[in-house]
Protein backbone atom coordinates (compact mmCIF):
# COMPACT_ATOMS: atom_id res chain seq x y z
CA UNK A 1 0.00 0.00 0.00
CA UNK A 2 1.18 3.44 -1.10
CA UNK A 3 2.31 5.26 2.15
CA UNK A 4 0.27 8.26 2.34
CA UNK A 5 -2.86 6.34 0.42
CA UNK A 6 -6.05 7.23 2.60
CA UNK A 7 -4.81 10.67 3.80
CA UNK A 8 -5.58 14.19 2.83
CA UNK A 9 -2.91 16.74 1.93
CA UNK A 10 -3.41 20.49 1.26
CA UNK A 11 -0.52 22.29 -0.58
CA UNK A 12 -0.41 25.68 -0.96
CA UNK A 13 1.37 27.81 -4.12
CA UNK A 14 0.80 24.65 -5.85
CA UNK A 15 0.26 26.25 -9.40
CA UNK A 16 4.16 26.21 -9.70
CA UNK A 17 7.86 24.91 -8.96
CA UNK A 18 7.96 22.67 -5.16
CA UNK A 19 4.51 22.88 -4.91
CA UNK A 20 3.57 21.31 -7.85
CA UNK A 21 6.32 19.14 -6.99
CA UNK A 22 4.84 18.46 -3.33
CA UNK A 23 1.59 18.11 -5.06
CA UNK A 24 2.28 15.57 -7.43
CA UNK A 25 4.75 13.83 -4.95
CA UNK A 26 2.17 13.46 -2.55
CA UNK A 27 -0.67 12.37 -4.71
CA UNK A 28 1.87 9.54 -6.19
CA UNK A 29 2.31 7.72 -2.63
CA UNK A 30 -1.58 7.97 -2.54
CA UNK A 31 -2.86 10.58 -0.88
CA UNK A 32 -5.85 13.09 -2.15
CA UNK A 33 -4.44 16.13 -2.67
CA UNK A 34 -6.48 19.81 -2.73
CA UNK A 35 -3.75 22.20 -4.50
CA UNK A 36 -4.18 25.76 -4.19
CA UNK A 37 -2.86 28.91 -5.82
CA UNK A 38 -3.51 32.91 -6.49
CA UNK A 39 -2.90 31.57 -10.24
CA UNK A 40 -5.47 29.12 -12.02
CA UNK A 41 -2.40 27.55 -13.44
CA UNK A 42 -3.22 24.93 -10.55
CA UNK A 43 -5.53 23.64 -12.21
CA UNK A 44 -4.05 22.29 -15.10
CA UNK A 45 -1.48 20.51 -12.39
CA UNK A 46 -4.00 18.77 -10.14
CA UNK A 47 -5.80 17.85 -14.31
CA UNK A 48 -2.13 16.34 -14.69
CA UNK A 49 -2.73 14.22 -11.66
CA UNK A 50 -5.36 13.23 -12.40
CA UNK A 51 -4.98 11.97 -15.54
CA UNK A 52 -1.52 10.22 -14.22
CA UNK A 53 -4.23 8.18 -11.87
CA UNK A 54 -4.05 10.38 -8.42
CA UNK A 55 -6.72 11.56 -6.96
CA UNK A 56 -6.58 15.96 -6.94
CA UNK A 57 -8.42 19.24 -7.15
CA UNK A 58 -7.81 22.60 -7.42
CA UNK A 59 -8.99 25.79 -5.32
CA UNK A 60 -8.16 29.68 -5.79
CA UNK A 61 -6.65 31.04 -2.89
CA UNK A 62 -4.99 33.82 -1.53
CA UNK A 63 -2.79 32.61 1.82
CA UNK A 64 -2.90 36.34 2.74
CA UNK A 65 -7.20 35.77 3.15
CA UNK A 66 -8.85 34.61 6.27
CA UNK A 67 -11.97 33.64 3.97
CA UNK A 68 -9.82 32.22 1.58
CA UNK A 69 -8.64 30.01 4.05
CA UNK A 70 -11.66 29.26 5.61
CA UNK A 71 -13.00 28.11 2.16
CA UNK A 72 -10.11 26.11 1.01
CA UNK A 73 -9.87 23.75 4.24
CA UNK A 74 -13.93 23.19 4.15
CA UNK A 75 -13.08 22.21 0.61
CA UNK A 76 -10.31 19.44 1.47
CA UNK A 77 -12.99 18.53 3.96
CA UNK A 78 -16.01 18.16 1.56
CA UNK A 79 -14.34 17.09 -0.97
CA UNK A 80 -11.59 14.49 0.71
CA UNK A 81 -13.84 13.72 4.23
CA UNK A 82 -11.09 14.97 6.48
CA UNK A 83 -7.73 16.71 6.74
CA UNK A 84 -4.37 15.49 8.10
CA UNK A 85 -1.69 17.47 5.32
CA UNK A 86 -0.77 20.75 5.47
CA UNK A 87 1.66 22.45 3.42
CA UNK A 88 2.31 25.95 3.83
CA UNK A 89 4.43 26.50 0.56
CA UNK A 90 3.12 29.44 -0.87
CA UNK A 91 5.61 32.54 -1.20
CA UNK A 92 7.39 35.32 -3.02
CA UNK A 93 10.69 36.53 -3.04
CA UNK A 94 9.41 40.17 -3.34
CA UNK A 95 12.47 41.44 -4.90
CA UNK A 96 16.28 42.85 -4.28
CA UNK A 97 15.94 45.78 -1.52
CA UNK A 98 18.35 47.28 0.33
CA UNK A 99 17.85 48.16 3.97
CA UNK A 100 18.31 52.10 3.65
CA UNK A 101 15.90 52.74 0.84
CA UNK A 102 13.44 49.69 2.08
CA UNK A 103 9.87 50.73 1.79
CA UNK A 104 7.65 49.93 3.84
CA UNK A 105 5.09 48.48 1.74
CA UNK A 106 7.22 45.96 0.32
CA UNK A 107 8.16 44.68 3.91
CA UNK A 108 4.20 43.94 4.90
CA UNK A 109 3.76 42.00 1.32
CA UNK A 110 6.31 40.05 1.94
CA UNK A 111 5.83 39.58 5.32
CA UNK A 112 2.37 39.27 4.90
CA UNK A 113 2.79 36.43 2.04
CA UNK A 114 5.79 34.05 3.44
CA UNK A 115 4.53 34.52 7.37
CA UNK A 116 1.29 35.65 8.12
CA UNK A 117 0.16 33.08 5.37
CA UNK A 118 1.77 30.52 7.21
CA UNK A 119 0.08 31.63 10.54
CA UNK A 120 -2.96 31.90 8.58
CA UNK A 121 -2.67 28.09 7.66
CA UNK A 122 -2.02 26.55 10.66
CA UNK A 123 -4.84 28.73 12.01
CA UNK A 124 -7.32 27.20 9.72
CA UNK A 125 -6.34 24.00 8.88
CA UNK A 126 -5.34 23.12 12.88
CA UNK A 127 -8.43 22.30 14.31
CA UNK A 128 -9.67 19.74 11.08
CA UNK A 129 -6.19 17.63 11.28
CA UNK A 130 -6.38 17.89 15.10
CA UNK A 131 -10.59 16.25 14.19
CA UNK A 132 -9.13 14.11 12.02
CA UNK A 133 -6.73 12.43 15.00
CA UNK A 134 -3.38 14.35 13.94
CA UNK A 135 -1.14 14.97 11.01
CA UNK A 136 1.64 16.68 9.76
CA UNK A 137 2.29 20.27 8.70
CA UNK A 138 5.12 21.11 6.71
CA UNK A 139 6.05 24.69 6.39
CA UNK A 140 8.06 26.00 3.73
CA UNK A 141 11.06 28.02 5.13
CA UNK A 142 14.36 28.83 3.54
CA UNK A 143 17.91 28.35 3.84
CA UNK A 144 17.57 32.53 3.86
CA UNK A 145 15.08 31.55 7.40
CA UNK A 146 19.08 29.86 8.70
CA UNK A 147 21.21 32.70 7.27
CA UNK A 148 20.98 35.95 6.20
CA UNK A 149 21.79 37.22 2.32
CA UNK A 150 21.93 40.90 1.80
CA UNK A 151 18.99 42.60 0.08
CA UNK A 152 16.75 40.48 1.04
CA UNK A 153 16.11 41.58 4.62
CA UNK A 154 12.23 40.85 4.22
CA UNK A 155 12.82 37.61 2.72
CA UNK A 156 15.11 36.47 5.43
CA UNK A 157 13.04 37.99 8.31
CA UNK A 158 10.00 36.11 6.77
CA UNK A 159 11.36 32.70 6.40
CA UNK A 160 13.62 33.02 10.02
CA UNK A 161 9.89 33.57 11.16
CA UNK A 162 8.79 30.66 9.64
CA UNK A 163 11.57 28.48 10.81
CA UNK A 164 10.54 29.12 14.84
CA UNK A 165 6.73 29.68 14.30
CA UNK A 166 6.84 25.84 12.90
CA UNK A 167 8.82 25.09 16.49
CA UNK A 168 6.52 26.74 18.65
CA UNK A 169 3.67 25.24 17.05
CA UNK A 170 5.60 21.94 17.26
CA UNK A 171 5.83 22.13 21.07
CA UNK A 172 1.78 23.01 21.18
CA UNK A 173 0.83 20.32 18.81
CA UNK A 174 2.77 17.60 19.94
CA UNK A 175 0.32 16.55 22.74
CA UNK A 176 -2.46 16.55 19.90
CA UNK A 177 -0.49 13.89 17.78
CA UNK A 178 0.49 17.23 15.10
CA UNK A 179 3.93 17.23 13.84
CA UNK A 180 4.87 20.63 12.57
CA UNK A 181 8.61 20.43 10.98
CA UNK A 182 10.41 23.38 8.39
CA UNK A 183 12.20 22.49 4.79
CA UNK A 184 14.64 24.66 4.32
CA UNK A 185 15.49 24.67 0.49
CA UNK A 186 18.74 25.72 -0.67
CA UNK A 187 18.37 27.80 -4.35
CA UNK A 188 15.68 25.72 -6.37
CA UNK A 189 15.34 25.62 -10.01
CA UNK A 190 11.48 27.73 -10.43
CA UNK A 191 10.05 30.98 -11.46
CA UNK A 192 10.97 32.60 -8.18
CA UNK A 193 14.31 32.26 -8.87
CA UNK A 194 14.43 32.69 -12.60
CA UNK A 195 11.90 35.68 -12.30
CA UNK A 196 14.60 37.33 -9.88
CA UNK A 197 17.73 36.60 -11.66
CA UNK A 198 15.64 38.21 -14.92
CA UNK A 199 15.36 41.76 -13.46
CA UNK A 200 18.70 41.88 -12.56
CA UNK A 201 21.25 42.91 -15.23
CA UNK A 202 24.05 41.19 -13.37
CA UNK A 203 21.37 37.65 -13.75
CA UNK A 204 23.66 35.35 -15.78
CA UNK A 205 26.55 36.43 -13.49
CA UNK A 206 24.89 35.71 -10.12
CA UNK A 207 23.30 32.39 -11.67
CA UNK A 208 26.63 31.53 -12.27
CA UNK A 209 28.13 32.70 -8.45
CA UNK A 210 25.15 31.06 -6.59
CA UNK A 211 25.27 27.92 -8.17
CA UNK A 212 28.67 27.85 -7.07
CA UNK A 213 27.60 28.73 -3.71
CA UNK A 214 26.12 25.25 -3.53
CA UNK A 215 29.02 22.41 -3.04
CA UNK A 216 27.24 20.25 -5.10
CA UNK A 217 27.68 22.75 -7.93
CA UNK A 218 23.84 23.40 -8.99
CA UNK A 219 20.96 24.83 -7.88
CA UNK A 220 18.15 21.84 -6.60
CA UNK A 221 15.23 20.83 -8.53
CA UNK A 222 11.58 21.25 -7.05
CA UNK A 223 11.10 17.20 -7.16
CA UNK A 224 13.77 17.15 -4.06
CA UNK A 225 12.18 19.36 -2.50
CA UNK A 226 8.56 17.66 -3.20
CA UNK A 227 10.34 14.41 -2.10
CA UNK A 228 11.81 15.66 1.77
CA UNK A 229 8.13 16.78 1.76
CA UNK A 230 6.29 13.85 1.27
CA UNK A 231 8.76 11.85 3.69
CA UNK A 232 7.98 14.65 6.77
CA UNK A 233 4.29 14.27 5.67
CA UNK A 234 4.51 9.97 6.32
CA UNK A 235 4.88 7.86 8.97
CA UNK A 236 8.49 7.25 8.37
CA UNK A 237 8.78 10.86 9.86
CA UNK A 238 6.85 9.74 13.13
CA UNK A 239 9.16 11.08 15.49
CA UNK A 240 10.00 14.26 13.88
CA UNK A 241 8.91 16.97 14.71
CA UNK A 242 10.14 21.08 15.03
CA UNK A 243 12.95 20.04 13.38
CA UNK A 244 14.69 21.71 10.19
CA UNK A 245 15.24 19.63 7.26
CA UNK A 246 17.88 21.37 5.19
CA UNK A 247 17.85 20.46 1.46
CA UNK A 248 20.34 22.71 0.12
CA UNK A 249 23.28 20.67 -1.61
CA UNK A 250 25.55 21.27 1.36
CA UNK A 251 25.01 25.92 0.95
CA UNK A 252 24.55 26.01 5.02
CA UNK A 253 27.26 23.01 5.80
CA UNK A 254 30.07 25.97 5.13
P1 LIG B 1 7.12 29.71 -7.43
O1 LIG B 1 7.54 28.79 -8.51
O2 LIG B 1 7.04 31.18 -7.68
O3 LIG B 1 5.74 29.17 -6.83
C1 LIG B 1 5.09 29.83 -5.77
C2 LIG B 1 3.61 29.82 -6.04
O4 LIG B 1 2.98 30.48 -4.93
C3 LIG B 1 3.23 30.61 -7.31
O5 LIG B 1 2.27 29.92 -8.06
C4 LIG B 1 2.71 31.90 -6.71
O6 LIG B 1 1.80 32.57 -7.55
C5 LIG B 1 2.03 31.39 -5.47
N1 LIG B 1 1.73 32.47 -4.55
C6 LIG B 1 2.43 33.59 -4.30
N2 LIG B 1 1.78 34.37 -3.44
C7 LIG B 1 0.63 33.74 -3.13
C8 LIG B 1 -0.46 34.05 -2.31
N3 LIG B 1 -0.54 35.20 -1.64
N4 LIG B 1 -1.47 33.15 -2.20
C9 LIG B 1 -1.43 32.00 -2.89
N5 LIG B 1 -0.45 31.67 -3.72
C10 LIG B 1 0.59 32.52 -3.84
O7 LIG B 1 8.11 29.59 -6.16
P2 LIG B 1 8.89 28.33 -5.54
O8 LIG B 1 10.32 28.56 -5.78
O9 LIG B 1 8.26 27.06 -5.90
O10 LIG B 1 8.66 28.66 -3.99
C11 LIG B 1 7.80 27.92 -3.16
C12 LIG B 1 8.21 28.17 -1.71
O11 LIG B 1 9.55 27.74 -1.51
C13 LIG B 1 8.18 29.65 -1.30
O12 LIG B 1 7.71 29.76 0.01
C14 LIG B 1 9.63 30.05 -1.39
O13 LIG B 1 9.93 31.14 -0.55
C15 LIG B 1 10.28 28.78 -0.93
N6 LIG B 1 11.69 28.65 -1.30
C16 LIG B 1 12.02 28.68 -2.63
C17 LIG B 1 13.36 28.56 -2.95
C18 LIG B 1 13.84 28.58 -4.38
O14 LIG B 1 15.06 28.71 -4.58
N7 LIG B 1 12.98 28.44 -5.38
C19 LIG B 1 14.34 28.42 -1.95
C20 LIG B 1 13.93 28.40 -0.63
C21 LIG B 1 12.61 28.51 -0.32
P3 LIG B 1 2.39 33.81 -8.44
O15 LIG B 1 3.14 33.15 -9.55
O16 LIG B 1 1.14 34.50 -8.87
O17 LIG B 1 3.26 34.62 -7.54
Amino acid sequence: MARLSGKVALVTGAASGIGAAAARRLARDGASVLLTDRDLAGEEVAARIVADGGQAGFRLHDVTSHPDWAAAVEHAVSDFGRLDILVNNAGISGGRHELMDHSYDAWRQILSVNLDGVFLGLRHAGPRIAAAGGGSVINISSILGKVGLGGAAAYCASKGGVTLLTKAAALEWAPLGIRVNSVHPGFIDTPLVSNALAEREDGNEMRVALMAAHPVGRFGLPREIGDAIAFLASDEASFITGAELVVDGGYTAQ
